[in-house]
């Protein structure tokens, strides 16, 4: 089909031509109704005038996330091979629900090498993102505690046991919460533990508010660790708190979405994420595996089979090995190829090259944290541990810092030549700027300190 052939050339020039483009920019009145308000067509057309449209009206608009100096949130660009295979997935088109072929095969390998990467001992399955891993971690970490206080939360569900209660930083991804509400534990089944002056939890605050609860006759459960906050990239302390939840006999789980990768070049900053029960983490993040693909580790994944697995008859599969189908692992039954892009993306990189991108990235956010450290009118906010740098600009005479500040964000995407977001940090309205493209260079860095410097004046 010469259209497919068509459209792997949009592809490959539109990503050739990313830096030429401004990184983000407005959609126009016409392109946003083209793309919000089209009626449903009454005929079809041919695939070459939709390749057009996509040319014309798609391809201009993108969120940013694939120029160099998109430093927006944590949004990577996508790897190349993973561009490459993900139409040949889309091609194959299986569930990777279960059952006997190259996909389903495919992921157990790519789960192997994510943990092997980042140095856990434990396996899982790829999900489409830190969100939903993190919902059969929780899960997980719910059925296994109740199992031990002698019940079944899917048999019983939570009605007159003792509210279960997980323990979070300040600075903890929302997916958590989420997470804790969407399985019946409660907002107020959260805990939200202080953190210390590098963002990190707050190890004594943390016993003192588990000994609080168990006196008040609550069921404390786990203990949710950040490797990589999104605000900081802070990693909180494993080892203490992996000693803690021991001591205390909770579920250790750590969210890894953005930073476990770190692992794979300073394991030292990541010392304890092996002794987790679960880990979280999402190669379309810092790998650059192109969205979706998250994934979640368990030391023992028969805690999220025991927590999901409902096999109705017509899916019993007498061929299925120990492991069973993915689907018995989470809340998805249908479920997309996503191993051979993690795959391609992993195997064109190598161990090697997987460090060679995280030292990389890391070594620009270092460096754009001294060019910050060097210059009189701007003001770092926080250490940097992975490769978020968060800061503010803070030129003399300006009183009210926090609307500066948080204005800043929106007028610099405006002009396309940088796209960083805000947030606020501790009590105050922060810049932060989070390096995950290889192409990133030092020229790049001084481009968004000096279109702050522009927007603001
Ligand atoms: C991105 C992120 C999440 C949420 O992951 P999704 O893939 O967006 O669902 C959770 N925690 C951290 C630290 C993240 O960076």
């Amino acid at each position: 089909m010469d259209e497919l052939r068509r459209a792997a050339e949009l592809a490959a020039e539109h990503l050739a031509g990313v830096v030429d483009r401004p990184v983000w920019q407005p959609v126009p009145a016409g392109a946003r109704a083209w793309l919000a308000d089209q009626a449903l067509p009454d005929r079809g057309r041919p695939l070459d005038a939709l390749l057009d449209d996509i040319r014309d009206h798609v391809m201009p608009y993108p969120m940013g996330n694939g120029h160099p100096r998109f430093f927006g949130w944590v949004n990577s660009p996508p790897s190349p091979a993973g561009v490459a295979a993900a139409p040949l997935a889309a091609a194959l088109n299986p569930s990777c629900a279960g059952g006997d072929h190259a996909g389903v095969l495919l992921e157990h390998t790519v789960v192997r090498w994510l943990a092997e990467l980042v140095g856990f001992p434990g396996d899982g399955l790829l999900t489409s993102g830190a969100s939903i891993a993190t919902i059969i971690a929780v899960a997980a970490a719910r059925q296994a505690g109740a199992r031990r206080d002698g019940w079944d939360p899917r048999e019983d569900g939570l009605w007159g046991r003792p509210p279960m209660v997980v323990y979070v930083s300040a600075e903890g991804h929302s997916c958590l919460r989420k997470a804790v509400e969407l399985l019946g534990l409660g907002a107020r089944g959260l805990r939200v533990v202080p953190v210390d002056s590098g963002f990190r939890m707050d190890v004594t605050a943390l016993r003192r508010a588990i000994e609080e609860d168990r006196r008040d006759g609550l069921r404390p459960l786990c203990v949710a660790a950040s490797a990589g906050t999104v605000n900081t990239g802070a990693i909180d302390p494993l080892s203490a708190i992996a000693d803690l939840t021991d001591e205390y006999g909770l579920w250790f789980h750590v969210d890894g979405a953005y930073g476990a990768l770190g692992a794979v070049v300073e394991p030292a900053l990541f010392a304890g994420l092996e002794r987790a029960d679960s880990l979280v983490l999402d190669p379309h993040k810092w790998l650059g595996v192109p969205v979706d693909c998250g994934c979640v580790l368990l030391r023992d994944r028969s805690t999220a089979r025991d927590a999901f697995s409902l096999v109705p008859a017509y899916l019993r599969d007498e061929g299925a090995g120990d492991f069973g189908w993915f689907s018995e692992y989470g809340p998805e039954q249908t479920r997309p190829l996503r191993a051979l892009k993690a795959w391609a993306t992993i195997a064109h990189l190598g161990a090697d090259g997987v460090a060679r991108l995280v030292a990389g990235t890391s070594r620009m956010a270092h460096k754009l944290a001294e060019m910050i450290d060097e210059a009189d009118d701007f003001e770092r906010l926080a250490p940097v541990t992975t490769s978020v740098v968060a800061f503010r600009y803070r030129p003399n005479g300006t009183t009210d810092l926090d609307a500066l500040n948080r204005a800043i964000p929106a007028a610099v995407q405006r002009r396309g030549r940088a796209f960083l977001t805000g947030t606020r940090l501790g009590n105050v309205e922060a810049l932060r700027a989070c390096v995950l493209s290889p192409a990133t260079t030092s020229a790049d860095l001084g481009v968004l300190l000096n279109e702050i410097r522009e927007v603001a004046a």
